[in-house]
């Protein structure tokens, strides 16, 4: 092991891999400090992949549950706990190892230790060996956070990693929290057979996502049997032997929900608090958040950041994206472009599935810029109609002037896969004519989108 780089990543999850692969291949002398017992990082080990995976082996059975609406016979489709959490750990696993391959190929260095700074050019690890490099990435990713809730510090509580390894179904839980996490696994868990009851502090779930979007992941979510409070106040959480009382204020009124376990999916926190970040000089936010301006620098210039540590958001192809610009632009690379916020894609794999991208209406609101849009429902779209798949819609937003697409918003099966119709136009800055020229294969669900876009289509000049 050397003592000295050019670059050194700290945290090896998919914004730090991604960022030395990056440097590495710029001919950079590159290491990775990992202090993990398992390598891999949240997205294969807790997050996107093990999360996917069982929501997928969900939606297969409610399915099978409604075979009677497609004319089928599916008599006791149930889940296998069991060999559902299997079959999700071997998956997992054939990532992970994976990954651990592309850690060990040579390409770098991978040091397997926690990392914290000493001054802003040095790093000491567990062992008090010191590692200087003239370039830093911070990527150490982000963890649970336990929020001031009264009583919640004092109760016994899942995290999402809980849940995503359980092998039992359990009979009733109370989510807390209504972000994506919460509403991924809340559905997760009633469509195995638990009794699920959301509650949310603000006004609606998905709150960072369109009302009108959440709007229908929250009906198809009752129509499935989820019980959905939100706009609530927690006033205390008590755990006994063998339930969790939830205790709220709600319209006026307080209530009490008990369960016989209790998700805290009430987000995340940057994981920065062991790092000595002062003795470097690195700036954060009182969250904890490392402050970064578009080329992924901290306040300190040679110390870079990446990925759920620093935001603004926990989502990984973005993770990838700002450690891959970290290396280039720390190696010096010209002519690199930031990560456009104009781009954003974001998508939230409940059933139905919500996916938005590029400028939402609030956005275009408050920046004044002007635009039209259209909307098209699935019930009334042939594909989704004989797929038994009628919540949501599609809506399109474009500029009036030539009919350039700002953005899209999607709700409805699939759409995690539809949204995708629209990032290449977007990034080519295409127009709703240009998209129409474009073959749709009939009958399809991505058929959809070319009633709004021939909506779009006559109110915009060409
Ligand atoms: C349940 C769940 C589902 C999700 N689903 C999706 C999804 O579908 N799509 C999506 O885009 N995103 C999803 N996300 C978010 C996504 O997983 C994260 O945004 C992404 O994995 C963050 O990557 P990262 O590289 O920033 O951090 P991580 O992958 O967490 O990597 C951080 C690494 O830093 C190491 N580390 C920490 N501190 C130190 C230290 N002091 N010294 C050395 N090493 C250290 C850790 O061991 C870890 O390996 C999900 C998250 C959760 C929790």
């Amino acid at each position: 092991m050397r003592r000295s780089y050019d670059f050194v990543v700290i945290g090896g999850g998919s914004a730090g891999f991604n960022a030395a692969r990056v440097a590495a291949s710029l001919g950079r002398r590159v290491a990775i400090i990992d202090g993990a017992r398992q390598l891999g990082g949240l997205c294969i080990l807790r997050g996107c992949m093990p999360s996917k995976t069982l929501l997928y082996s969900a939606e297969v059975l409610h399915l099978a549950q409604s075979g009677k609406e497609f004319g089928l016979n599916v008599a006791g489709a149930s889940a296998n706990m069991r060999s559902m959490h299997l079959r999700k750990r071997r998956i997992v696993a054939e990532f992970a190892s994976h990954r651990v391959k592309q850690l060990k190929s040579g390409d770098f260095d991978l040091i397997r230790s926690h990392a914290r700074f000493s001054d802003a050019h040095t790093v000491i690890l567990g062992d008090d060996t010191r590692i200087r490099a003239a370039t830093f990435l911070i990527s150490t990713g982000s963890r649970v956070s336990i929020p001031g809730v009264p009583g919640l510090g004092a109760s016994s509580f899942w995290t999402s990693d809980d849940v995503l390894d359980l092998s039992f179904r359990p009979r009733s839980v109370i989510v807390l929290g209504g972000g994506i996490v919460a509403c991924e696994l809340a559905q997760f868990l009633n469509r195995v057979g638990t009794r699920v009851c959301i509650i949310q502090r603000s006004r609606r779930l998905l709150r960072h996502l369109p009302v009108r979007a959440s709007a229908v992941v929250r009906r198809a979510f009752e129509d499935e049997g989820i019980e959905v409070i939100t706009g609530t106040k927690i006033l205390g959480i008590r755990s006994g032997a063998d339930k969790t009382s939830v205790s709220f204020r709600s319209k006026g009124k307080t209530r009490r929900r008990a369960a016989e376990h209790l998700l805290n999916a009430m987000g995340r926190e940057p994981n920065t608090s062991g790092l000595s970040l002062r003795s470097a000089g690195v700036r954060t936010e009182a969250s904890g958040r490392i402050i970064t301006n578009r080329w992924q620098q901290t306040s300190v210039p040679h110390i870079y950041s990446a990925g759920d540590c620093c935001g603004p958001h926990e989502i990984v192809h973005i993770a990838v994206q700002q450690g891959e610009l970290a290396a280039r632009h720390s190696a010096g690379i010209k002519g690199l472009r930031p990560i456009e916020e104009s781009m954003l894609l974001v998508v939230v794999f409940t059933d139905p599935q919500l996916a938005v991208i590029g400028w939402r209406e609030r956005d275009l609101v408050k920046k004044r810029i002007n635009f039209i849009s259209a909307t098209y429902p699935f019930d009334d779209h042939g594909k989704s109609i004989l797929m038994n798949a009628t919540y949501g819609y599609v809506r399109i937003f474009a500029d009036p002037r030539g009919g350039r697409i700002l953005g899209a918003e999607i709700v409805g099966k699939d759409a995690g896969e539809l949204i995708h119709c629209f990032t290449t136009p977007l990034a080519m800055r295409a127009t709703v004519h240009e998209m129409l020229r474009a073959p749709w294969y009939h009958p399809t669900l991505s058929e959809i989108i070319t009633y709004p876009l021939e909506e779009l289509a006559e109110k915009a000049r060409d």
